[in-house]
């Protein structure tokens, strides 16, 4: 091992160079400081590479399949319609290619140096960063971790062979015939429904009583309707308790209100959680705080304990979520350059892309009562929308929670085609602190999907055009 002698002196180290890590990278950069990005594998990080990026690939693939299937209604009947998976996977290979050589043409278009490698502190102002068995020595003045999170593998069920996790789910070479879920969280049955659509026979096992358990009800009866349609077989209030492989398949048990079944299928997929990448960087040594389950502890500006180490995305408190990690990036990088930047989560939308789609932001009905609200709320379906029946999808609604006596718009939700773009409107209201009259009156072109928005809040002041009751 050759040890690095010198310390090569930089400004700000940003260490992980996924949403959180790249984001912070340019935007320090364009608030002009020198800064050096570290990653120890592909820019872009678990989003790009291995999550959101190629998983929404999958997903419209999967769609486009279904509806080349099954339009009859709209007077199409399609006969052999095959799929070459592997001609998919590389499709979808090709975006994450093309994102992720984005991603280094920005970073260098911007002046930050990047360096292919593996950082580990040695003290709260030095990393060693590791190519191979070499290492290098780099003083910074500030520095950035965002080194993200990798799935929970549980004892019963460890990775290898024909147990997956979304990693090698994202990157099978041919269609399932069965699969096994264990977990209806997001990512679960986002890929669950995937392969559903694609033809492999899945089975989801989820703990909890309802799967995407952070969801209100009247949302995910949507989701759980067009699972049973796609021919999901979904477990809830159920444990899965041991697997056994052989060289074609997998066995799990699991038990459901006191019986124990099994099911075989070609692979087990264990979406159970993420945990964070905080145990292999030297932070103990440093006297850097972390809570109970590695989750570094950071303040409103995404400072830790160490004055000049900021940490931000999958590895602090929140949803793990890339818009949550490159928004807390630009803060860090701008409470750097000396701005009185902080977090305000307020409004971080959540969404899945599974089918019907579904998004939410700011609070749901349940929780604005919970925290004394006086809540009225509007709805309106997809149903009574004409560019919904025009594009043959007609299930879903709109939902928005306002303050009854202020008119203030609190939160929103929806379910259907379209609802990941839909949901921004109603975040910008609540960042910009409209109110339901504001957005009656905003005029939306017609016909859109949009148009639903105007309408709950017409809906909610009693004024629906489209709706007859409240
Ligand atoms: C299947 C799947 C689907 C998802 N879909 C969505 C979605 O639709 N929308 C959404 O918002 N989120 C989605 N996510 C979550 C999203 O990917 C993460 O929230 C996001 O990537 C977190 O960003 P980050 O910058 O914190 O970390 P990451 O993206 O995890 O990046 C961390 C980077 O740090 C590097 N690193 C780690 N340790 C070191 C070290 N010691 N030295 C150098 N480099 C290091 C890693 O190589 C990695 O590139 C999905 C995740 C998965 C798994």
């Amino acid at each position: 091992m050759v040890v690095g002698e010198f310390s090569t002196e930089i400004d700000v180290l940003v260490i992980g160079a996924g949403p959180g890590g790249y984001v912070a990278a340019i935007r320090a950069a364009q608030l002009g400081k020198k800064v050096l990005i570290v990653d120890k594998a592909e820019l872009g990080g678990v989003c790009l590479n291995r999550g959101c990026i190629p998983s929404k690939a999958l997903i419209s693939a999967a769609h486009r399949y279904e509806e080349m299937q099954h339009s009859d209604d709209m007077g199409f009947t399609a006969e052999g319609v095959k799929v070459d998976f592997q001609k998919v996977q590389s499709w979808k290979q090709g975006i994450v290619k093309k994102l992720t050589g984005g991603v280094g043409s920005l970073l260098k278009g911007n002046g930050v140096e990047i360096i292919n490698g593996e950082a580990l502190f040695v003290s709260p102002s030095e990393v060693r960063i590791y190519q191979g068995n070499e290492f290098n020595r780099y003083k910074f003045n500030h520095c950035i971790i965002a080194t993200g999170s990798r799935p929970v593998e549980l004892k019963a069920f460890p990775f290898g062979g024909r147990i997956l996790s979304s990693t090698e789910a994202l990157q099978l070479d041919e269609i399932p015939k069965s699969l096994v879920v264990i977990g209806g969280g997001y990512i679960g049955i986002e890929l669950g429904q995937t392969f559903a659509k694609f033809g492999t026979k899945v089975t989801v096992i989820e703990g909890a009583d309802q799967i995407l358990p952070q969801f209100e009800s009247e949302i995910v009866r949507w989701v759980q309707r067009k699972l049973k349609k796609d021919g999901v077989k979904v477990h809830t209030k159920a444990k899965a308790l041991s697997a056994t492989q052989t060289d074609s398949n997998v066995t799990v048990k699991f038990e459901v209100d006191g019986e124990e079944k099994e099911v075989t299928a070609d692979y087990l997929l264990v979406t159970v959680g993420r945990v964070p990448n905080t145990d292999e960087l030297g932070l103990d040594e440093i006297g850097l705080q972390k809570d109970e389950r590695g989750y570094i502890k950071v303040d409103n500006q995404c400072r830790t304990n160490i004055e000049n180490v900021y940490a931000i995305g999958d590895i602090v408190a929140g949803p793990a979520l890339a818009h949550k990690a490159s928004y807390e990036g630009k803060v860090a990088a701008e409470v750097i350059a000396g701005h009185a930047s902080a977090v305000d989560y307020k409004c971080i939308p959540a969404i899945v892309f599974c089918d019907p789609e579904i998004a939410s932001v700011g609070l749901s009905e349940t929780e604005a009562k919970e925290k004394g609200y006086s809540v009225t709320t509007g709805k309106f379906n997809y149903a009574a929308n004409g560019r919904a029946l025009s594009l043959n999808a007609n299930e879903g609604f709109v939902k928005l929670v306002a303050d009854k006596d202020s008119g203030v718009v609190l939160g929103g939700q929806i379910v259907g085609p379209g609802a990941p773009d839909l949901i921004a409107e109603i975040g910008l209201s609540i960042e910009m602190g409209a109110t339901l009259e504001d957005i009656a009156l905003t005029i939306h072109a017609h016909p859109t999907l949009g148009e639903m928005v105007m309408e709950a809040a017409e809906n909610a002041l009693g004024q629906g055009v489209h709706t007859l009751t409240k």
